[in-house]
This record gives C-alpha cells, structure tokens and sequence, in this order.
C-alpha cells in the first residue's frame, strides 16, 4: 500500500517525466472509478499536464485549471506507460493519453475497485471533502504546536496516527517505523504523552523523509518506483528479527487485516503485547 514516501516518489517521477506533455485523449474504463460527472473526463483532451503533485497519500495530477484528484487505496497504482494499454488490461481504471504516445494509468491490483477519481476544477481541490479533512501533512514535519496539537488525543498513537483526518500520509507500514524511531508504545495514547516525548515523536517523522532520499538514491532518474518495490522497513512485518538499535527479538500483534511491529525492549518496557489473533483462536 503506498503511504506518502510512495506517492512523493510517484509524483516527482510522473512531474519529471509528463508536464508539458498534451493530452489526446482520457476515459475511464473502471466503471464506478470516477465520483465526478461534470466536467466529463473527455475534457481533458487537448490539455497540457501542467503538474503532478500531493496532498497526504492523494496524487493530484493538474491540467491548468483542472486536477485530477486519485485515492489509490490499498491497491491502486498511477504510473505512465511508453504504450498504451492493451483493451484487454483490466486492471485499468483510467487511462490519460498523450499525443506523444505516452498514456498515464492509473491501475489497480486484485478484483475490488476502490479506487477512484474527481475531476475537480484546481482551485475546487483544497475545499474538497476528501482534502479538507486531512490533518496537516506528516512530512515536511508539523510546526511543533501544530503537531503537538495533532496527536493530542486519547487514543492509541498506531490509530491516531494512521488516521488521515488528525495527520495526513501515514499508513500501516510508516506507522511502526515512526514508533520505533520514537521509542513509544504503539499502545500509549496520544494525549498521555509528556513534552518531550511529543517532541521524540515529531522528530521521528524524519524517517519518512528519509524513505523518500532512498527511493531517490535507488530508483535510477528518468525511472519509476517499481509497483512491487521493496519499502525500506526496519521493524514492520519483521517479526522475529532482531531490533537493528537493541537486538531485542522484534514481535508483532496481528489485527485481522494488519499488524503491528515493535521492539518490546525500547518501547513497551520490555512487555510482549498480547497477540489478538491467538487470543481470538482460543475463545
Ligand atoms: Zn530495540
């Protein structure tokens, strides 16, 4: 699932490689993809892509005074193609074509369709519901106040964090890294925290930046983040391992559709959590 380092890597490429480019033409095959009728997408041909950019985990990709605004959810990806799509790629669910023979898909793995798309007049984007809820991004960090009052909540910080609505970026996998780079429980909330651990957290947001300068470092110039790239993750999904700070053996929680990484020596006072999914089998 692309969390914000994806979808920064993604825009800069797709920015680099497509502004100034003219559209030809641009549809949507995946049927229920588009939550906008008006303007129709068709309207887009003959415009220039004038930009690509951000907002949280949302690509927008800009067309002068129109913007494209996606979700890709857990399993869209938007890339540019040196061909077009065959008819037959049903993993499509909006295709940009170019007049230079480029074409911008925006695809989606598996059966579901989640994703989806507005067409938005650009300065329509920020007012946008989907926009206008997000919290303040979480890279570039916060202003300290802004931050502080951010998480300043009673709930769990893997929750809260991964909520786009209190801090904008954060999914599943950046989540654990920011907590371990922190040295804080999963489980402490956020209005629990005393000054300086708020301070802890905020500066653990640089891992996110530093995910971006590795996907810059490793993905050649004029290339895109492979859709199956490898996340630069230290501790999530490495159960087992041990803690690359500490050696403690890294553990997990496991939720029925994510899980939860963590050094128990560094952040839960050397406490194992217990695992819910064992707790759940044994009811
Ligand atoms: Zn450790």
């Amino acid at each position: 699932m692309p969390e914000l380092p994806e979808v920064e890597i993604t825009v800069r490429r797709l920015d680099a490689a497509l502004a100034g480019a003219t559209v030809e033409s641009a549809r949507a095959p995946g049927m229920n993809v588009m939550k906008t009728f008006e303007p129709p997408l068709d309207e887009l041909a003959g415009r220039e892509l004038t930009a690509v950019r951000r907002i949280g985990k949302l690509p927008v990709v800009e067309f002068g005074d129109l913007a494209l605004l996606v979700h890709l959810m857990s399993a869209g990806r938007l890339r540019y193609y040196e061909k077009r799509a065959s008819p037959k790629d049903r993993a499509s669910r909006i295709l940009v074509r170019f007049a230079d023979g480029r074409e911008l898909r925006l695809r989606e793995y598996g059966t579901k369709q989640r994703a989806w798309a507005k067409l938005l007049a650009s300065d329509a984007v920020q007012g946008d519901e989907a926009v206008a809820r997000l919290g303040p991004e979480a890279w570039p960090a916060p202003a300290p106040e802004e931050f502080a009052a951010a998480i300043d909540q009673p709930r769990h910080l893997h929750p809260l964090l991964r909520h786009q609505g209190d801090i904008a970026g954060i999914g599943r996998s950046w989540v654990d890294e920011i907590l371990w780079e922190a040295r804080l429980s999963p489980f402490r909330k956020g209005s629990d925290l005393d000054p300086e651990e708020v301070t802890r957290l905020r500066d653990a947001l640089h891992v996110l930046g530093d995910a971006i300068d590795h996907y810059e470092e490793t993905v050649p110039a004029g290339e895109q983040l492979p859709d199956k790239a490898p996340k630069p993750l230290r501790v999530h999904k490495r159960e087992g391992e041990p803690c690359p700070r500490c050696g403690t053996t890294i553990e997990a929680v496991f939720f029925s559709e994510h899980q939860m990484n963590y050094c128990p020596q560094e952040q839960t006072a050397g406490r194992v959590l217990k695992d819910r999914r064992l707790s759940r089998l044994l009811k």
